[in-house]
């Protein structure tokens, strides 16, 4: 066969005309040994094209093929048609079979490719499925073609509906981000009239009424002041997802330090002694990364116990990524709740122990997962807590410094 030529295999019946899908196969997708397929086969023998077909066929496939030998007819070949399954030999005299897999990642397609190859080292072979290759099958033994080709194209349908799941969750998450954001927003207004005319009531017919009057409007101002800061962090909350990435190039020892005299008050009046080690420079969201910060350290003087308070701010750099700590010596948290924290509005204590939301928390998971990182924390109960987030390493970190 001249090189170049693309060559139908005409040996099948019909060559049928699938209706096709957008730009991922034949809408077809014979999972099932039985079904019609589709294959555009990486081959410069004939002979070994007719003996993959006659496999499938054997097995009950109802398989047709076109046959390319370059990247050019292969692309032009991806183009014109649709197919459930590319069958690549490793070896073309002027092509590498498996370079179809970068064709297809270029072109968008999703069909997965099964390395039909003679000669094979097993190293090889695993180095094809880690470059995105689905399967392996040795020439000689062709019998195994027809059950990889049905796996494959079950993965790949599987695949499908995978991401068809995430896509809905992604929607419907949107969906309920703005409903938040909306209620969240439009309740302030109505809510701050409520909270000022109650205050003003308080003032004004403090000691003027009965006892009880006295004691009924210190129960709605305190609901109102605790509805209007719910309101006003589960805004805080809905506009991390609203706001763009903004990634830039973030000193972490600034952050830190900027979050410190943020808190200067409470710092001063817990005694707490926050110290920080050298950290690094990343690519983040600084103003997020702040709020990060500022709640955790928030959090550790808050949940303080009864030795002298000490946090102290550390980071690590652990393969890709930095790997962030905030370890306080406070109350500590039941490794059973260690995960459940970080959902909105879960508090494992009453407003009158320790006043809040529950939100704080869900905020720096949130804004972590956003910039490619993970939370969690490290505790036990009355042994302090450390809670750790990542962030991707994706800038060689600055120079190292410390707070004295
Ligand atoms: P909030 O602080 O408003 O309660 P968060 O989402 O920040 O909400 O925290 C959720 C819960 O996690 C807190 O109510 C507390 O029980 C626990 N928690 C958070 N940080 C700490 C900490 N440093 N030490 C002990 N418990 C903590």
């Amino acid at each position: 066969m001249p090189m170049g030529c693309v060559l139908c295999v005409s040996a099948c019946p019909t060559l049928v005309a699938d209706s096709t899908n957008a730009r991922g196969g034949p809408s077809e997708r014979p999972d099932k040994i039985g079904g019609k397929l589709r294959a555009l086969i990486v081959e410069d023998e004939p002979a070994d094209v007719e003996l993959m077909l006659r496999a499938l066929r054997q097995a009950g496939f109802e398989a047709s093929a076109d046959v390319a030998q370059t990247a050019e007819e292969f692309t032009d070949l991806l183009r014109r048609n649709p197919y459930h399954v590319i069958l690549a030999d490793y070896k073309l005299p002027t092509w590498n079979g498996m370079e179809s897999v970068e064709v297809l990642r270029r072109e968008g397609l999703d069909v997965p490719v099964i390395v039909v190859s003679g000669a094979l080292g097993e190293l090889t072979a695993v180095e094809c499925i880690k470059q995105g290759a689905s399967d392996y099958v040795p020439k000689d033994h062709l019998v195994c073609l027809p059950e990889k080709v049905r796996r494959a194209m079950q993965d790949k349908r599987l695949r499908g509906e995978h991401k068809q799941t995430l896509g809905e969750l992604a929607r419907s998450n949107q969906d309920l981000e703005q409903f938040a954001y909306v209620a969240s927003h439009d309740l302030q207004e109505p809510l701050r009239m409520v909270a000022t005319y109650t205050q003003l009531l308080a003032e004004r017919y403090r000691d003027k009424l009965d006892d009880n009057a006295d004691k009924y409007i210190h129960y709605a101002v305190d609901g109102a002041l605790r509805m209007q800061t719910l309101v006003q962090d589960l805004l805080a909350f809905s506009r991390v997802g609203r706001q763009g990435a903004g990634l830039q190039s973030t000193d972490c020892n600034v952050v830190v330090e900027t979050a410190v005299k943020n808190l200067q008050t409470t710092v001063v009046e817990s005694g707490a002694r926050v110290t920080n080690d050298p950290l690094p420079v990343v690519v983040a969201n600084g103003s997020q990364l702040l709020q990060v910060f500022q709640n955790l350290i928030a959090n550790a003087i808050k949940f303080r116990g009864s030795d002298p308070l000490a946090i102290r701010i550390s980071a690590s750099k652990q393969g890709k990524e930095w790997v962030f700590s905030v370890a306080d010596n406070g109350i500590g948290i039941a490794p059973e709740q260690a995960e459940s924290i970080f959902a909105i509005f879960k508090r494992l204590h009453t407003s009158a122990e320790y006043p809040g939301s529950g939100i704080g928390l869900s905020i720096c998971k949130k804004i972590i997962e956003r910039q490619g990182g993970r939370i969690w924390v490290e505790s036990e109960t009355g042994q302090g807590s450390t809670f750790k987030f990542t962030l991707p390493a994706t800038t060689p970190p600055g120079e190292l410094r410390s707070r004295p």
